[in-house]
């Protein structure tokens, strides 16, 4: 079954449950609208590739269509579909007024030069800006890209449509128009929603309990430095070269600024301010994944738990930040292993709620403090947690379960029925 097949059946087993009209459940079986097309992309050699790229707009029945752009080798139509579908279903979630968006280039933007990315980013727009609009669906960073090519977006948009508007995608520098908050914040809820996760499930405090992280980009670097400051004891660390892991809690400060020196994670073993870059403490990233720790902490691609290593996982709470990075046949396992599972649609949703306070900004042309933002955004996590919480224990569910039902719940109520 595809991402997008396997997210449809979650989405139609939880609505009929719900007794919500078979025909707002037939809508909900597609996605409204997937524009497809090629990215001609000029290469410093002079030479053009065709880039195949992708925007899905999944339902915008809680308002216009909301989702990240990502620029990677195994981006295709299907993941992107499903992406958005979760997009409508985590801004349901937490009650931000967007629907449900994303979009997509499959390149590996590593092999790019810095003028062949602006190209490709600015390609990207070009080829979508027709058929969006500021009101209507509102792209944002995601997987490898960031507020520079966001700020690019926003530029070639404004030449097309000829007139700037700041609010046409969101997760933009702060010169351009992006929000104070914005890059921290989907670290910043995940970090949230971590603690209310501690406090229900663990009942431990934070220095008794361990977390490790796969995936230290902006999510993974972000939550691992709020945990730290919350004095949770970060035992492991990953990006795609490998992982670490070793008896100290490690400081994920000190590792960012020696990952950014070196390159990469695992050479970090960062304990206080002393880091040892010798290889004694390198783990595989399947070795992260199934170390015994109080919480694990998927924030880099989707699919990492599957149902070949769901068996071996031992954390007791996994917490996603990434999407969907447990497989659909993988989270029976781990449910049966009396695992909890935060789901993505809503742990990771920081990023989106203050995506839309950037673009309430722009909007009504004001500028709000971080201060502010994470205040406002922290509230919210809480909120949405405990409503989530409680949806799954009074109807003795899961917790995606319970955050899929009340999100469908609520763009069930938007959608009309039409009458015959
Ligand atoms: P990013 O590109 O900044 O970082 C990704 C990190 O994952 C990098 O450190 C990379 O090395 C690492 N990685 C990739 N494959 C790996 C693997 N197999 N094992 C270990 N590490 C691996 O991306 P990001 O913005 O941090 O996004 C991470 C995830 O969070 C994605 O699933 C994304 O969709 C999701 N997400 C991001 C945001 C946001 O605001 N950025 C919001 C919601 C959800």
């Amino acid at each position: 079954m595809s991402l997008f097949e396997s997210t449809i059946k979650k989405i139609e087993s939880v609505a009929q449950r719900l007794r919500v009209h078979p025909n707002i459940i037939e809508q909900l079986k597609y996605a409204q609208r997937v524009i497809e097309f090629n990215i001609p992309l000029s290469m410093d050699d002079g030479t053009v590739r065709m880039i195949p790229a992708w925007r899905s707009q999944y339902n915008n029945a809680c308002g216009p269509y909301k989702g990240g752009i990502r620029f990677h080798e195994s981006v295709n139509k299907d993941e992107v579909m499903a992406l958005s579908a979760w997009m409508a279903i985590k801004c349901a979630v937490v009650g931000v007024p967007f629907g449900g968006g994303k979009g997509g280039a499959k390149i590996t933007p590593k092999e790019l030069s810095k003028k062949e990315l602006e190209r490709l980013a600015r390609g990207y727009m070009r080829m979508l800006a027709p058929s969006i609009t500021s009101d209507t669906d509102i792209p944002a960073p995601d997987v490898n890209t960031n507020a520079i090519i966001m700020g690019w977006m926003v530029d070639e948009y404004g030449k097309i449509s000829g007139k700037r508007d700041a609010a046409i995608v969101t997760g933009k520098a702060i010169k351009d128009g992006g929000s104070e908050g914005r890059e921290a914040a989907t670290g910043y809820g995940g970090a949230v929603t971590v603690n209310q996760a501690a406090k229900h499930i663990l009942k431990k405090s934070p220095k008794d309990i361990t977390v490790a992280i796969q995936g230290f980009g902006n999510v993974g670097s972000f939550v691992a430095k709020f945990l730290f400051d919350k004095g949770y004891k970060i035992v492991s660390l990953s990006d795609h070269h490998g992982a670490l892991a070793g008896t100290q809690e490690l400081n994920p400060y000190a590792v960012k600024k020696c990952a950014d020196e070196k390159g990469f994670v695992a050479g970090c073993y960062c304990v206080g301010d002393v880091c040892d870059y010798s290889e004694k403490n390198r783990i595989t990233i399947a070795e992260q994944l199934e170390s015994n720790v109080d919480i694990l902490i998927p924030a880099a691609m989707e699919s990492q738990i599957t149902e070949d290593n769901a068996r071996r996982i031992r954390a007791k709470v996994i917490v996603e930040l990434a999407n969907g990075p447990i497989s659909p046949s993988a989270e029976p396992i781990l449910l049966k292993n009396g695992i909890t599972i935060v789901p993505d649609v809503l742990a990771n949703a920081g990023g989106v709620a203050v995506s839309y306070y950037e673009w309430l900004q722009n909007k009504k042309k004001e500028r709000w403090t971080e201060k502010k933002v994470l205040g406002k955004l922290e509230k919210l996590m809480i909120k949405s947690f405990d409503e989530v919480w409680e949806e799954a224990k009074s109807k003795k569910i899961d917790l995606r379960t319970a955050a899929y039902s009340l999100a469908i719940q609520k763009i069930a109520k938007k959608m009309k029925v039409k009458p015959k």
